[in-house]
């Protein structure tokens, strides 16, 4: 097997670069970052700053505060020797290639003969790169193209050259998929390689076919966005959050490599309203403005730029699209007049383009889909929005009009790319047959096992299945994988189940979040009728749910990816271990809301506090933790900082690829089955009245500072009394099921008061916390 990368250099600690450094260090890699010296006083300085921009970036490029620490920086001047210390050289400087091959030649000169050097170049052609070098590093060298925000952008695109070392590609792309998390798809070394070749001729197109048919920014925006799959930024909403100033380098390096005859040279066309934006510094959101502006001027007023005259207007809400055209492409591009010519615009020109990019640019339809994914943020890439359209109707209409027909349309002759056969998804390839798409060993996918199986238990908002090996998934479906009743019930049934015949059980889904926490809505519903009983059974349900999961004679192993908030958090908690996507933001948000956790929040992360090694003797360091994380409503930004607030535990385990997540759980799962035992009930030390003094002192004081609202005061004093134990005196052993009778009675009296109220009522009609 090849040897581990353990220590990896980035050089040009600019947007990329630092982005990239960061994300090593996520991965709890070292890595050196080194930059140009700038001011001989200070020969670091520009690495330096670098690392203090990315401390304070948001979103947060670094994981942990722990990350930080790994990243060391230095100067190509007096640091270069030290790549001979790495496995992995990542240059990231500015695109020049005068620049670069500099640099080659000096890293050439000092590099070990195996250590990978690749560029993260965006236009220059790999043999244009390694031009001028010899074997030795010419076998070393490939490109690795990062998408940026690097932490964020699952995309990565491999480019090798006929040279390139397959074994060196394979490991490097291999450290980047397990510790960085990234998808890897491998590109030819052909202009823009595949994600931006789409995506710039799209944005392009978008942009010529709104200013041709005369659309406003936000009726093409809605037109481009969701009903496509795509942000709901739509495509000036993206280009303002890009920079518009970053479009003319774009357009300047494709039409300069691309062939003469490609379609891109004939869309690439200036407007003039665009120029003058450029030069009048309205690039978008980091300048004056864009597309779209704040003018703060006026009160706060949201404007759109009219694409005709060039002036700035309130802006003005489109008519909305008719409910079938905002899922069905079919429906869109049926529509008549301007909105389903601006469809067609859009998709005939783009995905016929991206359908013509095979074999030239890639032989592989379903990379240049997961480039469009995981680069641009599209729901599907360009094949599976052709499948939707149909390929018949989609090849159909580029006849009628005279355009060309690409040739793997042609070959797909009515048939879809796409197609389920026996329960495996397949792909349709060049040679005109289907291939079965293979997962990369390591990656297990619900959505691939829900193919072929029926689901052991199944309601309106959860349903069990069988993975295998004698693990079973629970998997919320419910909006927003939200925790109601149902799920509470299918808990219920699911623990006798798998306790008969299964081993142990893993909680996880496939939703953009994990779960959203309780179903507001529904305890809303019942406080408006005032079903108290309905929802003190709601409480006490949830309660002997997820004890159940804890106490279960099998180990639970919770997986969350994004959030996992209020009873989603609570969930988490109660399992035996945890496996987290690195990407896991956790909290107990209930105080934002008016509310206590009421399904045995605050025993668990209690217990956990009062377990974690450092903390000073006595009851009242661990409670004061516990009741600031939860009082502010804190939410980790990382699964990492989840393990610093007491989330997760220390032997938790993170996987950084969200596809490796369900096997990694799954794995951690089996390892738990020899000798499972479930856990003992914690007891509790709590400080009591005195405690909850302290505490409401420290309360009044951010008041009195104007921290905290008036009505954040009654929370804090039913939350204190939880975690203080109520009545309980100094010496008093708390059990479990006291806390959770403290919880019930803080959670019901809360639910009953009109400030509750009206925080709930908020947070369901806007989404934000109200600050009463
Ligand atoms: P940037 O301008 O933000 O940073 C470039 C950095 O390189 C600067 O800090 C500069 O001081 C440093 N530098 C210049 N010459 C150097 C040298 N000889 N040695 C060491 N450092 C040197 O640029 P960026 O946006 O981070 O782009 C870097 C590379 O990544 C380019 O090749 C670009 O095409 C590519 N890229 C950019 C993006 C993006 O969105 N910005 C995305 C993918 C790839």
């Amino acid at each position: 097997m090849n040897p581990a990368i353990t220590k990896v250099c980035v050089i040009g600690a600019g947007v990329m670069g630092a982005g990239i450094a960061a994300q090593v260090a996520n991965a709890g890699i070292p890595v050196l970052l080194l930059d140009i010296v700038r001011d001989p006083a200070d020969r670091n300085a520009v690495a330096a700053g670098a690392l203090a921009r990315l401390q304070k970036a948001e979103p947060a490029a670094f994981m942990s505060s722990r990350a930080a620490k790994l990243v060391e920086v230095g100067n190509i001047e007096d640091d270069l020797a030290r790549v001979a210390e790495c496995d992995w050289v990542i240059e990231a400087i500015i695109e020049r290639l005068d620049l670069k091959h500099a640099l080659y030649e000096k890293l050439d000169a000092v590099r070990r003969p195996g250590t990978a050097v690749t560029s993260n170049t965006s236009t220059i052609p790999l043999g244009a790169l390694v031009e001028g070098r010899g074997e030795a590093f010419t076998r070393d060298f490939f490109i690795t193209h990062f998408f940026n925000p690097p932490r964020y952008m699952r995309l990565l695109e491999v480019v090798a050259g006929p040279q390139s070392d397959p074994a060196l590609v394979a490991r490097v792309s291999d450290f980047a998929d397990r510790a960085l998390g990234k998808t890897i798809v491998a590109c030819k070394d052909t202009p823009g390689f595949l994600a931006n070749r789409v995506g710039t001729f799209w944005l392009q197109s978008a942009v010529n076919a709104a200013i041709e048919l005369g659309l406003s920014v936000e009726e093409a925006d809605a037109i481009a966005g969701k009903p496509m799959g795509v942000p709901g930024t739509g495509i000036f909403g993206l280009v303002d959050l890009v920079g518009i100033d970053l479009m003319p380098h774009l357009k300047a390096s494709l039409t300069s490599t691309l062939a003469a005859d490609d379609p891109y040279q004939a869309i690439a066309i200036d407007h003039p309203l665009i120029d003058r934006m450029i030069a009048d510094g309205y690039t978008g959101r980091k300048g004056k403005g864009g597309f779209y502006r704040i003018n703060r001027a006026e009160g706060k007023r949201k404007e759109a730029i009219d694409l005709a005259t060039g002036e700035y207007r309130p802006q003005v809400k489109p008519a909305s699209l008719p409910g079938a055209a905002q899922k069905d492409l079919r429906a869109l591009l049926a529509l008549p007049g301007k909105v389903g010519a601006y469809a067609w615009a859009i998709l005939g020109a783009t995905l016929g383009y991206a359908a013509a990019l095979v074999p030239a640019a890639s032989d592989d339809v379903v990379a240049i889909d997961a480039a469009m994914r995981l680069g641009y943020n599209w729901k599907y890439g360009p094949f599976e929005l052709i499948d939707r359209i149909g390929v018949s109707d989609f090849v159909a209409r580029l006849e009628a009009e005279g355009r060309a027909v690409p040739d793997i349309l042609r070959i797909a002759a009515g048939r879809p790319f796409y197609r389920i056969e026996a329960g495996v998804r397949q792909v349709l390839g060049s040679d005109g047959a289907y291939h079965d798409i293979a997962r990369a060993e390591g990656v297990l996918l619900l959505s691939d096992v829900k193919l072929t199986a029926k689901p052991l238990l199944k309601n309106g908002s959860a349903s069990l299945w069988d993975i295998g090996d004698g693990v079973a998934v629970l998997e919320f479906t419910s909006k927003m994988n939200a925790i109601d009743g149902e799920i509470l019930k299918l808990i219920g049934a699911a623990v006798p189940l798998v306790a008969s015949q299964f081993k142990a059980l893993v909680i996880y889904n496939e939703g953009s979040n994990f779960s959203a926490g309780a179903n507001l809505g529904l305890a809303m519903f019942a406080v408006n009728i005032a079903a108290w009983g309905e929802i003190e059974k709601l409480v006490a349900g949830g309660q002997m749910a997820l004890k159940a999961l804890k106490y279960a004679p099998f180990p639970v192993v919770a997986a969350p990816a994004g959030m996992a908030l209020g009873g989603g958090c609570e969930i988490v908690m109660h399992a035996d271990a945890v496996q987290a996507h690195a990407e896991s933001y956790i909290g107990l948000v209930e105080c934002g809301v008016g509310l206590v956790p009421g399904w045995g929040g605050c025993g668990e992360l209690l217990a956990r506090w009062q377990a974690m090694p450092g903390l000073p003797k006595g009851p009242m360091p661990a409670v004061t933790k516990v009741f600031e994380t939860i009082s502010t409503a804190t939410v980790s930004k990382s699964a990492a900082q989840a393990m610093e607030l007491g989330f997760l535990r220390a032997g938790d385990g993170i996987s950084m690829n969200r596809d490796r997540l369900l096997a990694d759980a799954k794995a951690r799962a089996l390892a738990m089955v020899p000798g499972y035992a479930p856990p003992a009930p914690p007891t509790f030390r709590l400080p009591g009245a005195g405690g909850k003094a302290a505490i409401m002192l420290a309360v009044e004081g951010f008041q009195a500072q104007g921290k905290a609202t008036a009505y954040d005061g009654v929370v804090a004093g039913y939350l204190a009394d939880v975690l203080t134990g109520g009545e309980a005196d100094l010496v008093d052993t708390v059990s479990e099921g006291d806390l959770l009778a403290l919880e019930r009675k803080g959670f019901l009296a809360l639910v009953r008061k009109p400030g509750t109220q009206a925080r709930v009522e908020h947070m369901l009609t806007t989404g934000k916390p109200l600050r009463n």
